[in-house]
Formats: C-alpha cells, sequence, structure tokens
C-alpha cells in the first residue's frame, strides 16, 4: 500500500491545554491511518479529547506536538494562510448544532464555501443545487434554517460540508440532537457518501452510528484504548433500519 491509500495519516499526535496545575492532555499520543473510502467511529466518554482530535486532523486547531497528513502532505505545520487555505478545499466539517448560517437560505449555505474557496457563483448554485437533490432536499433549497426540522438541517449542513468535495467528511457527534428517524437519515446519508468513495471519520455516542462504520476506535484520556475492525459491513444498516420497523 503506498502512503496515499491511507488518505489521513496522523503521528504521535498531542495536544495540552492550559499549563502549570491547569494542564490537560486532551490528546495525548494518538496514531492513526485512515484509508481512502474508509468510515471510522471514534467513540469514548465526555471530556477523552474526541473533538480536539478531530479539530486536529481538520486543522481546526494545531497539535502541540506530532504530525497530522493529508493525501501526504502536513497540515500540522502549514502557515495560517495555508491551513485556511486546507480546511476549505479538503476536509469538511460537520458538528451536532448543525452551525448553520441562519439568515441564508439552505442553498445559500450550501454554496456558501465553493463561493469561498473561489468558484463562480454559477459553478457554486449548480454544486448546492445538486447536492440538495441528492440528499433529497430539493424542496426545501429557498427555506430559512428554522423553517426545517432538526434532521433537515443536519442534512444541509452535511451538504455543505460536501460542497467542496473534501478529501475527508468529518463528523462530531453528528446525530447528537436528532431523533431515531432522523439519524437513521444522517445514517442513509452517510452510506450514500462511503458507497461513492468518501473518507468519513465520524465522532459519536451512539452505538447505532458507530455499527456502520468499518472500523471502531474508542479513546479514553486522549488514547485509543481499543480498536475494532467491524465485520463485513453489507446489509448493516438495512438491520438497524428493520429494528426501528
Ligand atoms: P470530548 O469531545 O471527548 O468530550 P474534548 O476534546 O472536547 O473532549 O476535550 C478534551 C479535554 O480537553 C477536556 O478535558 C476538555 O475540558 C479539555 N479542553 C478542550 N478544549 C479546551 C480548551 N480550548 N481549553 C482548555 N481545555 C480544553
Ligand atoms: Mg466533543
Amino acid at each position: 500500500m503506498n502512503e496515499f491509500d491511507d488518505v489521513l495519516q496522523v503521528r504521535d499526535l498531542h495536544k495540552e491545554h492550559g499549563q502549570g496545575q491547569s494542564l490537560v492532555r486532551a490528546v495525548d499520543g494518538v496514531d492513526l491511518d485512515v484509508p481512502t473510502g474508509q468510515m471510522l467511529a471514534v467513540m469514548g466518554p465526555s471530556g477523552c479529547g474526541k473533538s480536539t482530535l478531530l479539530h486536529l486532523m481538520g486543522g481546526l486547531e494545531r497539535p502541540t506536538y506530532g504530525e497530522v497528513r493529508l493525501a501526504g502532505r502536513r497540515i500540522d505545520n502549514v502557515s495560517e494562510r495555508g491551513l485556511a487555505r486546507m480546511r476549505r478545499r479538503a476536509v469538511g466539517f460537520v458538528f451536532q448544532a448543525f452551525h448553520l448560517v441562519e439568515e441564508l437560505s439552505a442553498a445559500e449555505n450550501v454554496e456558501l464555501p465553493a463561493l469561498l474557496a473561489g468558484s463562480s457563483p454559477r459553478a457554486a448554485r449548480r454544486r448546492a443545487a445538486h447536492l440538495l437533490e441528492q440528499f433529497g432536499l430539493a424542496d426545501r433549497a429557498r427555506h430559512l434554517p428554522w423553517k426545517l426540522s432538526g434532521g433537515q438541517r443536519q442534512r444541509v449542513a452535511i451538504a455543505r460540508a460536501m460542497a467542496n468535495e473534501p478529501l475527508v467528511l468529518l463528523a462530531d457527534e453528528p446525530t447528537g440532537n436528532l431523533d431515531t428517524a432522523a439519524t437513521l437519515d444522517v445514517l442513509r446519508l452517510f452510506e450514500d457518501l462511503r458507497s461513492a468513495g468518501q473518507t468519513l471519520v465520524v465522532v459519536t455516542h451512539d452505538e447505532r452510528v458507530a455499527a456502520t462504520a468499518d472500523r471502531l476506535v474508542s479513546m479514553r484520556d486522549g488514547m485509543f484504548v481499543d480498536d475494532t475492525r467491524l465485520a463485513v459491513r453489507t446489509g448493516r444498516l438495512d438491520g438497524l433500519i428493520k429494528l426501528e420497523d
């Protein structure tokens, strides 16, 4: 396997917050390779460092020590400008609380990342329309976020995260605010993205989300304590959906 088969590579990663008495080792020596097209789930108790790890992998925070490579290129030590550019083009973030721009319609929210990355308004509109259609939201395109259900808002947020065809989609508790039906909608969407070869890293407390992943790592006190390759995935989501019937 050559190094670019692992789209995301993490080496001896550390992140400390504060100092002295209040020093917190949020991430304390993580090594990880994520192959292209894998869905990785990260679980662990509150405060164990999951969000920090995700932020480090997507360049929202810089490590205290260690390396993060995206498609073979270091992102932990690039300039602020380089990092901002990388974030816009190479990673998509999805958050528990959606973080949509409330003044913009669903379509405008999805257009925004492409515009910020330098796409023409026309290309951004076309991409947003395509994603909203693909995500079953074509009839919601003109709605402001407050007019959408939680599940619809999260699907808009995922569409926005996919706007620039990121190398990795990073999701932090994406179903944390959703009911069962909306959770299954998001899982179906992740499944579709995976079928199309999308790499996904999902932090979750939800066993149902973890069960659809290819691989599950458990974190505790900033470290991985367990690493499980899940069995052949075929039909796993079907099983979950039947459970809900
Ligand atoms: P999780 O997402 O697993 O709940 P976090 O990554 O948010 O965990 O936090 C890991 C640890 O780092 C926690 O003890 C948290 O309080 C601490 N932490 C996170 N961000 C900061 C920060 N900006 N300043 C100080 N401590 C922080
Ligand atoms: Mg968190």
